[in-house]
């Protein structure tokens, strides 16, 4: 079956969207050739992207902006519908050099797509509030501002980033200082605020943006459409498979969690592991008419936040960080949420914000996120001529514009960009790409 996204015309009228300047990433974004009606004929290049969710669709739309070359898009179910739909979706400044840069790049093109709108992924800019209660996890906090930052906290010093806005809250300032009613004080020996963090609240209908773009630019999208095979002359791709058998000259695997199934199916171990993400969805009987920043115990591994006025998201972060070895199956994943993480997300709740304590649960579900071992991205050319890869260390929503730009730059132009060394698959150990 083929289908179309349902918010564009199925027209294959070319439309550019200007991409603004940015200065993250330095060349500037080359124009299309024409902007006329295309048709695939035998000597046009075919790329095949798998995935919408949001990677699969901001490399789609890349791609759209800059060839008329034929981009096809295969998604096993409707777009965004998997890791995209059950993200949390926050976008904020911390990371390494590298991820701060993406991220400039990703902040810049949202800002131009929630000024002209084509889905609706609504953004809360409500910052993140990490709060410690004991004195070490308190001195910590403070330490990592007095002393010029630390990436996972939002200052990376040396980078030019330094200047970030990060503020040092002693505990019993916080109640003088911030307006946020719901939040229990009482045990918190100090706090880290960052005022430039906030959240999409339906993440779906952002990775939905891209695809309305692409599609307008004449992207091929088919939905319900599982890629299930790529195939490979020696080490080169040659086509896929999937409601049919379509000769293509690249693939970009973009399918999050799948990632490591489609890559070993061409002979790539890629260097990747899951981890289970759930989610507890409260609705508060009386809605939250005011925006509340994210809460984040810095000595746990829940965090709190409002996604509308009638919801709070309780997540959990496993503390173990990358596990070896770890996999799951996406659809074989339980999508309810353990009864000992419940427990221990009511019980942050309670300390943190006891006026949600009793608030019903409305949803729960269990996503699967994929980690990398140094926690940066895996972006762009492998060791099989044609086949790329686009896998996050999290983060997702945040740098899947950046990725879908660098795709791009490597498919269009050959340009390894300024972030290869950072991103790409070579970096680790007894791994090349074809062009090593
Ligand atoms: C609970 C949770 C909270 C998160 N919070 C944040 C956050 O706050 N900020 C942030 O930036 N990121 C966050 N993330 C991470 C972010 O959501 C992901 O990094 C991002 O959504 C991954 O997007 P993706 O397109 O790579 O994968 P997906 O959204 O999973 O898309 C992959 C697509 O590939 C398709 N597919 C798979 N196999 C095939 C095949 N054989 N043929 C055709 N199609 C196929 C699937 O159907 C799917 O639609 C969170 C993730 C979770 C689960």
């Amino acid at each position: 079956m083929r289908s179309t996204f349902e918010c564009t015309s199925n027209s294959r009228t070319r439309r550019r969207t200007p991409i603004i300047d940015v200065q993250s990433l330095t060349c500037e974004v080359p124009k299309k050739k024409s902007t006329g009606e295309q048709h695939p004929t035998a000597s046009m290049t075919t790329y095949a992207v798998v995935g919408a969710g949001i990677a699969g669709a901001s490399i789609a739309y890349h791609l759209s902006q800059r060839t008329d070359e034929q981009i096809i898009v295969f998604d096993q179910g409707d777009p965004a519908s998997a890791t995209t739909a059950k993200s949390v979706a926050q976008f904020g400044f911390y990371g390494d050099d590298t991820q701060y840069r993406m991220k400039r790049y990703g902040m810049n093109l949202y800002n131009e797509f929630f000024g002209d709108p084509q889905a609706d992924p609504r953004y809360d800019f409500a910052g993140l509030l990490n709060v410690a209660t004991t004195a070490d996890g308190a001195a910590e906090l403070e330490h990592a501002v007095t002393t010029g930052g630390d990436p996972d906290l939002g200052k990376v010093p040396g980078t030019g980033f330094d200047g970030d806005l990060v503020e040092y809250i002693p505990g019993p300032e916080l109640p003088h200082t911030l307006l946020i009613p719901p939040l229990d004080t009482t045990q918190i020996e100090g706090a880290l605020y960052r005022p430039k963090m906030g959240y999409m609240t339906r993440p779906a209908a952002l990775a939905k943006e891209f695809v309305a773009r692409a599609d307008a630019a004449g992207v091929e999208f088919r939905f319900d459409t599982p890629v299930q095979a790529i195939e490979t002359d020696g080490n080169h791709v040659t086509g896929v498979v999937a409601d049919d058998h379509i000769t293509v000259d690249a693939v970009v695997c973009a399918a999050g969690p799948w990632n490591r199934d489609l890559a070993r199916s061409v002979g790539i171990d890629l260097p990747m592991r899951h981890t289970l993400a759930p989610i507890l969805q409260l609705e508060p009987e009386s809605p939250l008419e005011y925006s509340l920043p994210a809460i984040s115990p810095y000595e746990g591994p829940y965090t709190i936040h409002r996604r509308r006025t009638d919801a709070v998201l309780v997540g959990y972060i496993p503390p173990n960080g990358y596990v070896r070895d770890q996999e799951f199956d996406p659809e074989a994943v339980d999508n309810t949420v353990s009864a000992d993480i419940k427990d221990g997300m009511r019980e942050a709740v309670a300390q943190f914000t006891p006026q949600f304590s009793n608030a019903p649960v409305a949803d729960e579900w269990v996503g699967v996120r994929s980690q990398t071992p140094d926690g940066n991205p895996i972006v762009g050319w492998t060791a099989v001529e044609g086949f790329s890869i686009a896998a996050f260390h999290t983060s997702g929503i945040q740098l899947a514009p950046a990725v879908g730009r660098i795709i791009a730059d490597q498919l269009l132009t050959d340009d390894p960009t300024e972030h290869y060394d950072a991103l790409s698959i070579t970096r680790f150990t007894d791994y090349t790409d074809h062009r090593r």
